[in-house]
């Protein structure tokens, strides 16, 4: 078994204080596959006083050692993207596939996107014409704690490491304990780069511990959370008391409006995307909502995808799905299935129990609901497994009206070969991102949602200055 006791702090690797060992499970075998520590306040306070003490060096520094520094991450990254693909699927399930191609690059696709960014980031400016001698400066907010979840690990790492050092953050990451392997690699390409000591720091640890001691530090300015919206309220209640910046990309509950005139292959789409990853996506489209005089075909459609479907270990290559993460996410989704059932909506694929020929394991079956309504458990809660609910409309103002009728606001989607009604849609959807036709965002463009979603913005310059405070200066002497 994998041993990873050590926290990385101040440049070096470090044993905890306390030794709270904590199993990491293989969620394709429930077997533990690596241990690691769970740490305490001594750990993080030694952390945060490690980043306290880089702060004046890092924040300092010109922005272009800085961009040095992480374009030196990014080949390192680069040389290592196999043992990262491979501890994101060990700790998550990805399959192995998977994992390379998508899991793992959308780290170097992160970090190569905010090097393009930060290039066209200004850290002072005149304020303008009609204001001589008003700058604007952006400053780096100070020490930051990072909080992430296990879904899309290095993801959500790369979206808040990189742009907190490129804005001459110092930063103390607390990964999630459930997939905590990747972080650690991500540590070692770090100090592989050779960072002056303090500038990034990882301790390990639950979100009662570590998590909580973060949020309620003083000297921490701000916390980069991502992850469920009931541990987004916590964190943010606890940084009150100290007033700090808390930024969040918390769940979702995605419609995707899908009218007539888009046919069979936009369903298809749908269906799959919605069991991406196993369907533990915050942006996944999980609510399918389809034009009544195509309904009864794109369920059908809906049902022949599910059952394509395969489900198979992520220690095997190839383009199926693997199992969720933990034996809470699968009892929490087999819950929500047999509660859809209990409902009343019609089951179309899947449903509750493992996959034939898979008994062990956190394994779900690929599940379609039809003819849900708006008030059902598994329209309302997000699910976070394969499992897809669809319902229909009648007119378009009926779509927007369910598609917008929920707590959650992070990515909508609209599938249709009008582009005038796709246009409206886009910007009435109540949603921090529209995706319309199967285009995916371009590169750098933000990330992040509205109401329960959270209101960050990761990715690009957007990314970028959610690290920077702003300071508007008067009096400057433009020729000193
Ligand atoms: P989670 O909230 O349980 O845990 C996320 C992280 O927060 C972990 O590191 C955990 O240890 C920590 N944490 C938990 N409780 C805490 C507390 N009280 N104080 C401080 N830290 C705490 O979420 P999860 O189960 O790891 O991830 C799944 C959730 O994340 C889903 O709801 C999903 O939609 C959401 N998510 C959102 C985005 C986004 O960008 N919007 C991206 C990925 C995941």
């Amino acid at each position: 078994m994998l041993s990873y006791p050590d926290f990385y702090i101040n440049g070096a690797w470090v044993a905890p204080t306390l030794a709270r060992p904590c199993e990491v499970i293989d969620p394709s075998t429930e077997e533990p596959c690596a241990v690691i520590s769970l740490g305490d306040a001594p750990d993080t306070n030694a952390a945060v006083a490690a980043a306290k003490a880089a702060l004046p060096g890092w924040s300092a520094t010109p922005p272009a050692e800085r961009l040095a520094a992480v374009t030196r991450i990014l080949a390192e990254y680069r040389r290592r993207q196999p043992d990262m693909a491979r501890a994101i699927s060990l700790e998550m399930g990805a399959p192995m596939d998977m994992a390379f191609d998508d899991q793992a690059e959308a780290g170097a696709y992160h970090i190569e996107n905010f090097i393009t960014a930060f290039k066209d980031v200004t850290f002072l400016r005149p304020l303008g014409d009609h204001a001589p001698g008003s700058m604007i400066a952006l400053e780096p907010v100070g020490v930051v704690g990072l909080i992430t979840p296990w879904n899309w690990p290095m993801n959500q790492v790369t979206l808040k490491a990189i742009p907190a050092l490129l804005a001459g953050c110092t930063v103390v990451l607390k990964p999630s304990e459930v997939a905590p392997l990747s972080s650690l690699v991500f540590a070692e390409i770090v100090h592989a780069v050779g960072l002056p000591a303090g500038v990034f720091n990882l301790v390990n640890g639950d979100g009662v511990g570590v998590g909580m001691q973060l949020s309620t530090h003083p000297d921490v300015e701000m916390i980069s959370f991502t992850g469920s919206t009931r541990a987004g309220i916590a964190i943010s209640k606890a940084a009150a008391e100290t007033l700090k910046k808390v930024t969040l990309e918390l769940g979702g509950k995605g419609a995707n409006i899908v009218f007539a005139d888009a046919g069979a292959e936009a369903v298809k789409r749908g269906v799959r995307s919605c069991f991406y990853n196993s369907g533990q996506s915050c942006n996944a489209p999980t609510r399918m909502l389809v034009e009544r005089s195509f309904y009864d075909e794109a369920v059908e459609i809906a049902r022949e995808t599910a059952e394509a479907t395969q489900v198979a270990t992520a220690h095997s290559p190839g383009t199926h799905i693997g199992p969720v993460v933990s034996e809470v996410q699968f009892s929490k989704i087999q819950g929500l299935i047999e509660k859809g059932i209990a409902e009343g909506a019609r089951l179309v694929a899947g449903g509750p129990g493992r996959p034939e020929g898979l008994n062990r394991g956190y394994f779900i079956r690929p599940t379609v609901f039809a003819d849900v309504t708006p008030d059902m458990s598994v329209v309302r809660e997000e699910i976070f497994g394969p499992v897809l609910s669809m319902m229909p409309f009648d007119s378009e103002e009926e779509a927007l009206a369910l598609a917008n009728d929920t707590i959650y606001g992070l990515t909508n989607y609209v599938q249709s070969a009008d582009g005038a009604r796709r246009n409206r849609l886009a910007r009435l959807l109540k949603s921090g991102m529209v995706e319309m036709n199967g285009m995916r965002r371009g590169a750098g463009a933000p990330f992040g949602g509205v109401k329960a979603s959270g209101r960050a913005r990761e990715g690009g310059h957007w990314g970028i200055e959610e690290f920077l405070d702003v300071k508007s200066i008067s009096g400057w002497d433009g020729a000193a």
